[in-house]
């Protein structure tokens, strides 16, 4: 089987920058991680050995522990003061292009915008942001596109949002909304794009894709999700120990991408098992 990896894909540097600080860390034991650091179960697992608390993301609770981690999605400010005030020692890990959405959002605000974010809202990105504001909503898919009782509307978009996606949904709030002025503020971080792009440009050389990332890793969902929608086959793996090797008896040449919290270990041990260098109980 022949493989084509993505140019780009893989762990990007808001969250490299976010595990070398976590792995730098003193007195770990005396360390409370505010959530998954990523959404990876190898580097959670890492957090797990080295003795750190995580708290998951679902229950994200005021830590007692000497030290805390935000970790690369963020929180809003008022979270970060309350954990300014609970903990001796904070260790903020937000990535500095989701703390670029905050400000732009604050600013949009400030200047009398009802601010629309595009995005999960369930996703602690998401929380995060709107945490800081007064008058917003989360649009997550078009259906959830309505006409506004405001003037100023003010969109921005979650860092890991497809730019396609995005596109389209600005362009039916503009539509819902004829009379008001809509201001859109491109948030979509870079990493997250050139991942889209590169794995667009696989699509004319491959007959399946396989996408390496966590099960809750939302950049890593949003790959898969392209591919079915171009109706590529593709299968969605954390690791290469859940490749299953009857799925790919039909396919020549199969594309590997991976979401931004995946080790370049793990997409190099994918792509081995693939390429059948290495061995895996499932695979052979
Ligand atoms: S996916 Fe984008 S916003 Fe999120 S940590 Fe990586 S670079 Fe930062």
């Amino acid at each position: 089987m022949k493989v084509i990896r993505a140019k780009a894909m893989g762990m990007c540097f808001g969250v490299r920058d976010a595990l070398a600080m976590m792995r730098a860390l003193p007195n770990p034991q005396e360390v409370t991680v505010y959530g998954e650091l990523v959404h990876n179960p190898e580097i959670l697992n890492e957090i797990a050995q080295r003795g750190m608390t995580m708290l998951s993301e679902t229950q994200r609770v005021l830590p007692l522990s000497k030290a805390v981690v935000i970790t690369a999605h963020g929180v809003s400010l008022q979270e970060k003061r309350q954990l300014a005030q609970r903990a001796e020692q904070v260790y903020d890990t937000t990535c500095p292009l989701v703390q670029r959405v905050h400000q732009q959002a604050l600013a949009l605000q400030n200047s009398g915008y009802f601010i629309i974010v595009i995005g999960k809202p369930s996703h602690v990105e998401v929380k995060g942001l709107i945490g800081d504001l007064q008058a917003y909503t989360v649009v997550e898919t078009l259906a959830d596109v309505q006409s506004y009782s405001h003037q100023l509307l003010g969109v921005v978009s979650q860092t890991t949002t497809p730019p396609d996606l995005a596109q389209a949904i600005v362009q039916a709030i503009r539509d819902h909304n004829p009379a008001a002025q809509v201001k859109y503020i491109d948030t979509i971080c870079k990493p997250t794009r050139d991942r889209q792009v590169a794995l667009t440009e696989l699509f004319k050389q491959v007959d399946a894709m396989v996408v390496v990332g966590g099960a809750h890793s939302n950049n890593t969902r949003q790959l898969t999700e392209r591919c079915r929608r171009c109706q590529l086959p593709c299968l969605q793996v954390q690791n290469e120990q859940e490749l299953p090797k009857e799925w790919f008896f039909p396919y020549q040449v199969v594309g590997v991408t991976a979401g931004t919290s995946t080790l370049d270990s793990t997409i190099d041990k994918v792509c081995q098992t693939l390429e059948g260098k290495v061995e895996t109980k499932r695979f052979f």
